[in-house]
């Protein structure tokens, strides 16, 4: 498994695309807000840092097919994963439009 961070894909962009998708900020399973996994060791860019995208890789070095944006509980620490091809997909059409 590797971590990859795309500067296109920020926390925001997510949120965008899942509100656009009509997916709820609130757990599924407990109700709670949840939080979008971004890369910000500094703490300072919020919604605006790149978001997690973990890639999984095989034995044989090859890559599998797609990775995976996350959201994280922080109540019950249910973990959603959204594929990034309907996210890229999501912000290629954004791009074009604006
Ligand atoms: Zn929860």
């Amino acid at each position: 498994m590797t971590i990859q961070l795309d500067e296109r894909v920020t926390g925001a962009a997510l949120m965008r695309f899942l509100r656009e998708r009509g997916v709820a900020d609130s757990c599924p399973m407990c109700g709670t807000h949840m939080s979008t996994s971004v890369h910000d060791p500094a703490g300072v860019l919020e919604d605006e840092a790149p978001a997690v995208r973990v890639i999984h890789v095989m034995d044989d070095g090859s890559r599998r097919g797609y990775g995976e944006f996350l959201r994280v509980c922080p109540s019950c620490g249910f973990i959603h994963y959204i594929r990034d091809i309907e996210v890229l997909a999501y912000l290629d059409e954004e791009g074009d439009n604006g």
